[in-house]
């Protein structure tokens, strides 16, 4: 595979990266293991001050590394200024609180003096996707640098620049060589650095298929892993949900990031009162929508990340109404040039049609109606996927009670969540496992050591 920088709005070669030889790579491994030995011993807030840097660096050059991301897959520029935005607070949440979540913990034990440690394990590898190619490296790198675990980077093809400037802002930020590493390989390349014995782990942030993949490749070597996959989130609104509030967010629920984020609202699921407010409702802010140029101020829908992403939706969209769901906005043609992608609504999707278990990575909102809440948790929990969720409800404690019957790693009442460095994330079934973020996210590829004292 190639690793070429094509910006999704002119279609333009912008860079090609040759890729690294095994050479290159055993050298990385190496260096991340000489510093795994090096590093074992030290505190763990010895780290810290790299962090701080790192967001300083990041925050002073924000508008820079933020064109970077849209270039390389045309998210819009106010959005990836966002991205800029989180990594920064990352960055100093793990070095706020590192330390403290990795503290000895004392156990009460007949034994003896117990306590339980957390001691790093050694070099990982980390395989991450393109929707938001700085935030993902740094929900990994962030808790991992400072539990002691040097890192390599094997990031998605289309996102090559994005993982240079990274890497480039680590190295200006004073990181030890071998600290992160970002890697041009292949996926032969990729199985045989989880197989090597100085590699510990691997954490993947990407679809089902690689998911599988690379699971089956750390399981035969018998590596830890954790699997951020994909989803496809319900949206519930009840009888008597606050309609105004949903009509505030709903457009950002499906469309932020072009719809190419794994946590968006993509199956809206409507109690019969609701339903035909609610379908106008999407109709209406998906017709306000202005698709275009992701550099621009006025643009508020980015194209796709690249054309094979959108031929790809289009495919998916032609075959859900093929197999029967209406088309209530939009079209089945996608004449916009490069890989624009203008938005589309489904309704009527029988559990039959393909669409109905499928995931759309893009602007394609698909609403379901039920008759009663017990129908609509049903419905949320007929998917293979279980990540995240929006439920509305006028009474959020009962709200609350509903949320705790969908089968998700994590459900937001009554708002449209996001991410945040002190909100664990991460999902269930095909959505994969492990945590990332908050004080469990720092957990993943740790020793927890237990010593006892007589
Ligand atoms: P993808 O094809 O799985 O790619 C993700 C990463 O995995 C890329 O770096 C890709 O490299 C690599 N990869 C794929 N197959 C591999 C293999 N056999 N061996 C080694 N590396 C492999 O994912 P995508 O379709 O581009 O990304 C979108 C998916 O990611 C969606 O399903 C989305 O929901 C999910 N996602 C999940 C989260 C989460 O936190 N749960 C967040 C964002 C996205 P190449 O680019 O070189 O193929």
């Amino acid at each position: 595979m190639a690793y070429q920088t094509i910006n999704p709005y002119t279609d333009e070669i912008i860079k090609t990266y040759d890729n690294h030889d095994d050479a290159y790579v055993e050298e990385a491994i190496e260096k991340g293991h000489q510093l795994y030995k090096s590093w074992r011993d030290d505190p763990v807030e010895s780290r810290a001050g790299l962090l701080y840097k790192l967001a300083d660096i990041f925050e002073a050059r924000a508008d820079e590394l933020a064109k970077v991301l849209t270039v390389d897959m045309g998210k819009r520029f106010v959005e990836a200024q966002g991205e800029v935005a989180l990594c920064v607070a990352i960055a100093r949440y793990y070095a706020d609180h590192a330390a403290d979540f990795l503290k000895p913990e004392p156990i009460q034990s007949e034994m003896g003096e117990a306590q339980v440690i957390s001691r790093p394990t050694g070099v990982l590898l980390m395989v991450e996707p393109w929707n938001f190619p700085y935030y993902q490296i740094m929900r990994v790198f962030a808790p991992n640098y400072m539990a002691g675990n040097p890192m390599l980077l094997k990031h998605a093809s289309n996102t090559p620049s994005s993982a240079v400037a990274f890497e480039k802002v680590v190295k200006e930020a004073g990181a030890p060589d071998g600290s992160l590493t970002n890697l041009f390989v292949d996926y032969d390349q990729v199985n045989r650095i989880i197989a090597d014995d100085r590699v510990q782990g691997v954490a993947l942030t990407g679809s089902e298929r690689a998911g599988q993949l690379i699971a089956a490749e750390a399981g035969k070597n018998m590596k830890q892993s954790s699997l951020e996959l994909g989803g496809s989130d319900p949206f519930i609104i009840l009888d008597d949900a606050d309609l105004s509030e949903i009509k505030k967010i709903i457009a950002g629920a499906r469309l932020y990031n072009a719809g190419q984020v794994c946590t968006s609202s993509k199956r809206f699921i409507v109690t019969e009162k609701n339903y035909d407010k609610l379908v106008a409702m999407l109709k209406e802010a998906f017709s306000e929508v202005k698709l275009g140029d992701p550099m621009s101020g006025k643009t508020t829908l980015a194209p796709l990340s690249t054309k094979r992403a959108k031929e790809n939706l289009t495919k998916q969209v032609r075959a859900a109404v093929e197999a029967g769901a209406t088309l209530a906005f939009g079209s089945l043609e996608q004449n916009q040039p490069a890989a624009m992608f203008e938005p589309v609504i489904l309704t009527n999707i029988t559990k039959d049609n393909p669409a109905y278990y499928q995931e759309f990575f893009g602007p394609v909102g698909q609403i379901y109606k039920v008759k009663n809440e017990d129908e609509a948790v049903a419905l949320a929990n007929d998917s293979h996927y279980g990540l995240s969720g929006v439920l509305f409800a006028g009474d959020p404690e009962h709200g609350a009670e509903v949320a705790a019957r969908i089968e998700t790693g994590g459900v937001f009442v009554n708002s449209f969540g996001g991410t945040l460095p002190e909100l664990p994330f991460g999902g269930v079934k095909n959505s994969g496992y492990g945590r990332e973020l908050s004080h469990y996210g720092i957990d993943t590829f740790v020793n927890k050591q237990l010593i006892v004292t007589k």
